[in-house]
């Protein structure tokens, strides 16, 4: 079993610190926030009054942090005390060049380090069964794997320094999309008279179909797993995936690719925040297309 310092206890950090604790790992925890660092020692994470108690003597650092900028202070702090070989493991969605950064500070440090965000929300993260897509040498990846298992399901290598970022930016910029598209395919069913269900009887087993259709549905009824038939309760709250829009628009300026869908994804979801959906779950954009935009 390792002895791990996880520094970033909030939402997701907390209970994946928890599952790495209930696989039987020693555990240091950190956060800047108090009470959360108060929660998590209620789950067996032992509490450090700074980064780099935490981190020294630790074989493996994992950080889940908000974004990149704090992410860069983080691992300064932590590549300062960290001893030469500590691997260290960022599963913050992040923008893609912070995330080479990181890794070249690692580097420099001797250091092997990993991006490896996630994907399976708050939920994802309590049962242990979140997506991670990695980015780093196949040498850091083999060595996070277990570690990773204990906390998620699938675990993808998807290439070098930041490939992991790129994966998640790609897909979510996808996601966003598509949900959009499958909304305004239910408005316009809905103002030409036709039902719901008779949308997603046809589409969700033709070629409209897709995972915002089939599993995610954002009319109540079809799906009956789905936000929808919630209130509209996260899910993946609409801020988030304002969030990680907006990073897949920094990194399409930053590489020259021609995302306009992507951007037009990124300025609705702006707006829907702007009117005081950012904590709804993301599907709930479908109420904006009733109002006309
Ligand atoms: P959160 O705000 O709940 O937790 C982040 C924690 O980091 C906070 O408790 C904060 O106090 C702490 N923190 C900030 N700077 C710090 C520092 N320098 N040292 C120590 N602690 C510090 O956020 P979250 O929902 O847990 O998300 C974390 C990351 O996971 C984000 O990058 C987010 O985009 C990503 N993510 C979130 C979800 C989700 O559903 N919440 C899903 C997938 C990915």
């Amino acid at each position: 079993m390792a002895r791990i310092a996880f520094i970033g206890l909030g939402n997701m950090g907390g209970p994946m610190a928890a599952n790495l604790v209930k696989s039987g790992h020693e555990v240091l925890g950190f956060d800047l926030a108090a009470p959360v660092l108060k929660a998590a020692e209620a789950s067996g994470v032992k509490p450090a009054s700074h980064a780099s108690q935490a981190v020294k003597d630790a074989e493996i650092v994992i950080t889940m942090l908000p974004q990149g900028k704090h992410v860069l202070t983080a691992w300064t702090d932590i590549l300062q005390t960290a001893a030469q070989d500590t691997l260290v493991i960022d599963c913050s969605t992040i923008d893609v060049e912070s995330s080479r950064k990181a890794h070249e500070m690692a580097k420099a440090a001797g250091c092997p380090s990993l991006d490896a965000p996630v994907s399976g929300g708050t939920g994802g993260a309590t049962a242990g069964t979140l997506t991670f897509m990695a980015g780093g040498s196949d040498e850091a990846f083999a060595r996070a794997k277990p570690i990773l298992e204990a906390m998620g399901k699938k675990i993808v290598h998807c290439g070098e320094a930041g490939a992991g970022q790129a994966a998640k930016i790609c897909n979510n910029m996808i996601l966003g999309i598509s949900m959009i598209g499958v909304c305004e395919g239910f408005v316009l069913a809905e103002k030409l008279g036709l039902s719901h269900q008779a949308l997603f009887d046809v589409a969700s087993t033709s070629s409209g179909q897709c995972w915002a259709i089939n599993t995610y549905c954002p009319v109540p009824g079809p799906v009956p797993t789905s936000p929808a038939n919630n209130g509209y309760k996260p899910g993946f709250a609409a801020a988030l995936m304002l969030k990680d829009l907006r990073l897949s628009q920094e990194a399409a300026l930053a590489s020259g690719a021609s995302t306009p869908m992507g951007a037009e994804a990124a300025q609705l979801f702006a707006l829907f925040e702007k009117q005081g959906n950012g904590g709804r779950d993301f599907s709930a954009i479908i109420e904006m297309f009733r109002e006309k935009v």
